[in-house]
């Protein structure tokens, strides 16, 4: 191999090496296809932790409106009829439509 030949070939290495990390982040999206490929928020990530989040509202000591759940949150965006669905407070991660946690405002 001539020494031109082996920078040409070191050159495409570094550039699919490149282009592939710059890809990366968007791999997700790309290959998922749907809404339900999105994270859900788990009850042990630290903000979910800190406003007491619950999958399931009737497990959340500190709810007083037992009519308070997700699904009827202003900062939850999913459909009626959907399991889960993106809340805001969590940069759209999906929270289940039955839980609750301590930022809940009636949706307006
Ligand atoms: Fe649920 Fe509202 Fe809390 Fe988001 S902000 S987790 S939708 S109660």
């Amino acid at each position: 191999m001539t020494k031109n030949a082996a920078d040409t070939n070191r050159r495409r290495l570094i550039k699919l090496t490149v282009t592939g990390l710059a890809a990366a982040p968007f791999a997700n999206a790309l290959f998922s296809g749907s809404a339900e490929a999105a994270d859900m928020v788990s009850e042990s990530d630290p903000t979910a932790v800190a406003l007491k989040y619950k999958m399931d509202a009737t497990k959340a000591a500190d709810r007083k409106d037992a009519t308070a759940l997700c699904s009827n949150c202003n900062f939850y965006s999913g459909k009626p009829s959907d399991a889960n669905g993106p809340c805001s407070v969590f940069g759209g991660k999906l929270v289940s439509a039955k839980g609750w946690c301590s930022s809940w405002v009636k949706k307006a």
